[in-house]
């Protein structure tokens, strides 16, 4: 698998596999096709809900623990954040039956967000979270956070797919030292994108598919990304996007279908960031 090396010198896989809105009784059958399909990136968060059921499926899948690389996710904590933080990512490790985290992203940037940090520092200082990052962070608070804290973010994971590019947040990740990740590579589905003529011609051209040519752009623009999917052919199809190559004029067309807008929520807006930014987990 291709991999891309983070500023601490962490290796993360280019693809893995996501699992947001899979519900928990089903989390476990679909992460053990994932793991039998090849994927080693795993995407999970405590917001999810499924934490135990992908550690239930590492546990018995016999892949070696070295060998995965696993992401879980800090929702927003009230102040202290440092001692709630710290608290939720013990809870984080004992749902997935982990000892180590390959990767720990604050999942939003809301709450406590300093303290939430010197937390996540903490815990990756022990060696217990190999890298940290962040997720859903704007160019202005990524730079803010990276000026005022010891650890600069390994990873800003964002939501990244054809209709919203993200080229200039990837360069100032770039600048920065922060590995860029995809989240919604497929946009969800949303504006057609599965039958999209442009993207539709491109994987004509290839022999691929829609989803293929989504997946080989993103990789070919080093942006790691976590498609999600409950069906093994799908897995198995997302996983197959390593054996033919994006061309120059491909990659310009793609770069047509950027509309510069999330098709989800816009983490600036006053609104998202007073109904998001309000949201607490139970446990
Ligand atoms: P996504 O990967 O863009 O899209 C998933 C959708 O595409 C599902 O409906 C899936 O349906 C369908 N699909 C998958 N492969 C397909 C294929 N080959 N052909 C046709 N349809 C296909 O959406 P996402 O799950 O929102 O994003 C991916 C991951 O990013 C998440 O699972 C999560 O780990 C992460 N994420 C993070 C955040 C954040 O705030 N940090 C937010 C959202 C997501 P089936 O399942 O029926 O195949």
């Amino acid at each position: 698998m291709q991999t891309v090396t983070l500023n601490n010198g962490v290796k993360m896989p280019i693809l893995g596999f996501g699992v947001f809105q899979i519900p928990p009784e089903d989390t476990e059958r679909t992460v053990t096709d994932a793991l039998a399909a090849g994927y080693r990136l795993l995407d999970t968060a405590a917001a999810y809900g499924n934490e135990e059921a992908v550690g239930r499926a590492i546990r018995s899948s016999g892949v070696p623990r070295e060998d995965l690389f696993v992401t879980t996710k800090l929702w927003i904590q009230d102040a202290p954040g440092e001692e709630n933080a710290k608290r939720a990512f013990e809870t984080s490790l004992r749902k997935l039956g982990l000892e180590y985290l390959d990767l720990y992203l604050m999942h939003q940037p809301f709450g406590d967000v300093y303290g939430q940090w010197r937390a996540m520092e903490q815990v990756h200082h022990e060696g217990r979270a190999k890298a940290i990052g962040v997720a859903n962070f704007y160019p202005d608070r990524l730079v803010d956070l990276i000026s005022n804290n010891d650890v600069t973010p390994a990873v800003n994971q964002i939501e990244t797919h054809p209709f919203f590019q993200r080229t200039a947040d990837q360069d100032v990740m770039r600048e920065h030292g922060v590995q860029i990740q995809s989240w919604g590579g497929f946009a969800e589905g949303k504006n057609n994108l599965f039958t999209n003529p442009v993207l539709s011609e491109i994987g004509k051209a290839h022999g691929k598919s829609v989803a293929q040519v989504v997946l080989r752009w993103l990789i070919q623009r080093e942006v790691v990304t976590i498609p999600k999917s409950v069906r093994a052919e799908r897995m198995a199809e997302n996983f197959d996007v390593f054996d033919f190559e994006l061309t120059d004029d491909q990659m310009a067309s793609i770069a047509t279908l950027d509309t510069g807008s999330s098709l989800f929520f816009d983490h600036r807006d006053p609104a998202v960031a007073g109904q998001l930014g309000k949201r607490r987990l139970t446990d």
